[in-house]
């Protein structure tokens, strides 16, 4: 024991660990971190790196920050679990009257889960079941090209992404696809989804609104997607907003549901909901599609649970982190990085290298002019580099985008501007 103490970290994780997403023939050893505050970590030899992503649009507030740690560890003195079937608590019936304050209005039943995937899995199996209770055979989901949704199997099959979905493609649900639309091609994706209304008996249609995230960061138009939404409205086709990225905050609203005049009937939120503290996740839905559930048979109620549903100290963490995202300093803090990140833009865009760089509320994307592949080798090296300097990005392919936690201060900022202008130069 006193031995394996004294190896690093790097030595022992690879005598027993399998990481996500990793090829361990090629991958270099994950580095060792041992503290975290802010916007910073720090790895075991005493390197500080800078959180460009929010630890994957997380940790919004900062790592440790001192009101969520403050809530989860009174917490978790008081209750710390209990079953959420047959039973409730305090931290679940306050979040969820928390949520009812900033979700869209149309928004009225909270479901507890523990993960993003899982939040998908159940708005998918919710969709599915609302039509089977009225005795209606509908078996197809509408999904966006290059969407994810989570690596289990209905939201793998919901996802676009082939580098993840390859090996499972002939066990999936029945899923068709829509390009997302853009200014220029809005009303033939409209045309589209008609057609495909025709065609196949369709359950539900399921989008990340605004910004698809693993895509790339890609945006598209907010009444492209709008027109989608009414069509599936006017067709009795259920809507699923996967807000699990653009939840709380990060497009410049509470929700990018809020850009929206047509709010979706189901919504999926994770990651920053619990500030990075807890694994957990809700999926929410309007009064309809809860009374498509209600009936003498129990066959009809949704049969659909996990072992930590509603885990209290999940709960409290995300009833802190609302507190903390409707607090002044976190509104004027979003609206900072906002500015900071459109005065960046402008000067990114006179670089030839830098093409599409654009802003929704905290994110700021673009593309580096040669295209490279998701992991690929100039890929692995450009993350590499930012790795080597300090800095946490990811670059999804050629697309390298910031996301920072909302308490990044301006010269943390100004420091990930200065080395995305070294890539550009
Ligand atoms: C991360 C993510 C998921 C999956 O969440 P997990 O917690 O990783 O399972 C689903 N949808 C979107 C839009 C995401 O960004």
């Amino acid at each position: 024991m006193q031995k394996n103490l004294k190896m690093n970290l790097q030595d022992r994780d690879r005598k027993h660990i399998w990481h996500p997403l990793t090829q361990h023939q090629t991958a270099k050893d994950p580095i060792g971190i041992v503290k975290a505050k802010g916007a910073l970590l720090w790895d075991e030899n005493g390197k500080e790196y800078i959180d460009g992503i929010a630890s994957w649009y997380t940790t919004m507030y900062g790592h440790c920050n001192d009101h969520i740690i403050a809530a989860v560890s009174e917490q978790m003195q008081t209750l710390d679990f209990t079953m959420f079937t047959g039973f409730t608590h305090e931290p679940a019936v306050r979040l969820s009257e928390k949520l009812m304050e900033i979700l869209p209005e149309n928004q009225a039943k909270i479901f507890f889960n523990d993960n993003g995937s899982t939040a998908v899995e159940a708005a998918i199996k919710m969709a599915l079941q609302f039509f089977h209770n009225r005795g209606e055979r509908r078996d197809t989901l509408i999904a966006f090209e290059d969407g994810f949704h989570g690596d289990t199997f209905g939201a793998m099959s919901a996802s676009g992404i082939s580098s993840y979905n390859g090996p499972f493609e002939d066990f999936l649900l029945k899923v068709v696809r829509l390009p997302v639309p853009q200014e220029h091609n809005k009303d033939r994706v409209l045309a589209l989804l008609k057609t495909l209304l025709q065609q196949h008996q369709c359950a539900a249609f399921i989008f990340e609104p605004l910004v698809q995230g693993a895509a790339g960061m890609k945006f598209h138009d907010a009444g492209g997607l709008d027109a989608l939404i009414q069509l599936c409205k006017e067709t009795n086709v259920l809507t699923i907003a996967d807000e699990i990225m653009t939840g709380f905050g990060k497009t410049g609203r509470n929700f990018a549901s809020d850009f929206l005049a047509h709010k979706p009937d189901i919504m999926c939120l994770s990651k920053a909901l619990t500030a990075g503290m807890f694994p957990l996740s809700i999926t929410s839905c309007s009064q309809d599609v809860f009374e498509g559930f209600l009936s003498e048979a129990p066959s009809k109620g949704f049969f659909h649970a996990h072992t930590f549903s509603a885990h209290p100290l999940g709960c409290a963490a995300a009833i802190a982190g609302i507190d903390l995202m409707l607090s002044k300093g976190m509104q004027e803090n979003q609206a900072r990085i906002k500015l900071s990140h459109e005065h960046f833009a402008k000067v990114l865009s006179t670089r030839p290298k830098a093409l599409n760089v654009r802003v929704k509320g905290v994110i700021l994307a673009f593309e580096l002019d040669n295209a490279m592949d998701r992991y690929g080798s100039q890929r692995n090296q450009l993350y590499q580099f930012f790795i080597d300097k300090g800095f946490i990005l990811r670059p999804l392919g050629n697309t390298i985008y910031l996301l920072p936690p909302y308490v990044i201060t301006n010269k943390e900022l100004n420091k990930l501007y200065d080395t995305i202008l070294e890539v550009v130069n």
